[in-house]
């Protein structure tokens, strides 16, 4: 029996070796059992470069008009690249036009199977990491202090009108110094993505930052987060969820005791280190899936890994290939469950919950991809093939 998807879904097509596993769990996976209206972009760097990027663009706005979309990994060329395909140039990161378009910000989010031990034995649910993508220290301007001298922090209003100044330092003698800044606009549109995520996902949402040193950068953040989630008690109430603000060390401490299940949303460098440390502590990139959700409520979901070009290479050789194909599910399945959930149709949002249980279940009965037969526990005596993994997940279904 098909299912019907009420209303279309974005279909970005990729490349190299998760361009042929997109393929694969389409057809396999999907196909027989939905009746789904894709509006298909192929982000496939050969289009890219035959549209001047503009098909980029065209996703992102359809996106924006259908308010779920699915991404496969896509090469960013860089010098080796642009020879590698013969490119017009160094086109850009499609993730990071698509994210300027909507304004998204970006959630990982593992999953999680029982004989993948995490390192941190207490997480048991995933743990989604919000990172904050725009300024401070990584917009920022920094120099030598080469002597002794007064360094000021100033601002000169744009209508004109008195200049603010603050005494940074005295410098007795050398050292460094460091200028940085943010927006209320983009700490607001990342307060309610994350708040989106967190209501739509239905986990707690958690912030931390350190506003008792900072008491004015750090508590803006604080400030704006906790305005953006006064305006939404309904929904979280609704969903049983709740918002905590909490100090960036506490906050630290508390994960590493915790079950899982929230979403951390974390400062820009804060995001950087700790989206690492969690990743990393669930085990395998091909386990890691990423969803960009808008300030709005729009979402593209997929894998956080890339291509897996060494795989394709060896693909391309003829060689056999174990490249895991779990993210790329997941980030299929992250979208239908959003665009049922949208729609109303929970027949499409319970098709979507039983392939990642289907997934799950298959990789706990010890078929699995070489990536994570490395990890798990017990060992598995065997591993499964990048088609052979698809084919027994699709012969469940
Ligand atoms: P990658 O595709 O993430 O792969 C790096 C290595 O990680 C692989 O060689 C493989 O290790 C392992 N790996 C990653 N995903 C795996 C999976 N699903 N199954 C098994 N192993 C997996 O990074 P890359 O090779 O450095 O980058 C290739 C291209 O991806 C680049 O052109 C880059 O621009 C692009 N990229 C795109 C995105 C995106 O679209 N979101 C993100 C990152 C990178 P072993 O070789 O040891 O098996
Ligand atoms: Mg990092």
């Amino acid at each position: 029996m098909t299912i019907t998807v009420k209303n279309p879904i974005v279909d970005m097509d990729g490349d190299e070796m998760t361009r042929i596993m997109w393929k694969m769990i389409k057809e396999q996976l999907l196909l027989p059992h939905l009746a789904m209206d894709l509006k298909y972009f192929d982000l496939g760097i050969r289009h890219r470069d035959e549209t001047h990027d503009q098909v980029t663009v065209d996703a992102a706005n359809a996106v924006k008009e259908y308010g779920v979309g699915v991404k496969c990994a896509t090469i960013t060329p860089n010098a080796a690249r642009v020879k590698e395909y013969g490119l017009k140039q160094q086109w850009k990161s499609p993730n990071g036009t698509i994210r300027s378009i909507l304004d998204g910000t970006v959630f990982r989010k593992p999953v999680i199977v029982k004989n993948i031990p995490p390192a941190v034995r207490s997480w048991k649910k995933p743990i989604s990491i919000g990172r904050h993508a725009y300024g401070d220290i990584y917009k920022s301007v920094e120099y030598k202090v080469p002597a002794a001298g007064t360094a000021e922090l100033a601002f000169f209003p744009a209508g004109g009108g008195e200049k603010i100044s603050l005494l940074v330092h005295e410098f007795k003698g050398p050292g460094v110094i460091m200028g940085m800044h943010n927006t209320e606009k983009s700490i607001r549109s990342f307060a309610r993505a994350c708040i989106n995520y967190a209501v739509g996902e239905t986990s707690d949402l958690w912030f931390g930052a350190k506003d008792t040193i900072s008491k004015t950068y750090h508590a803006f953040f604080k400030e704006v987060f906790d305005q953006e989630a006064s305006t939404r008690t309904t929904d979280f109430k609704k969903k049983g969820i709740r918002y905590r603000y909490m100090l960036i060390d506490d906050a630290v401490a508390q994960i590493m005791k915790a079950e899982g299940g929230m979403l951390w949303a974390c400062m820009n460098y804060d995001g950087d280190v700790m989206s690492d440390m969690v990743a990393s502590g669930f085990g395998s990139l091909g386990l890691m899936t990423s969803v960009l959700v808008s300030p709005e409520g729009e979402f593209v979901y997929e894998a956080a890994h890339g291509t897996v070009m060494r795989h394709y290479y060896e693909h391309l050789k003829g060689n056999p290939t174990s490249t895991n194909s779990v993210a790329s599910i997941f980030a299929w399945t992250g979208a239908i469950a959003r665009r049922g959930e949208i729609d109303g149709t929970p027949a499409v949002v319970e098709f979507a919950r039983r392939l990642e249980s289907i997934v799950i279940k298959t990789i706990e009965d010890g078929i699995m991809t070489k990536d994570l037969a490395a990890i798990a526990e017990p060992k598995p005596t065997n591993y499964a093939g990048t088609e052979e993994f698809i084919d027994r997940v699709a012969a469940s279904l």
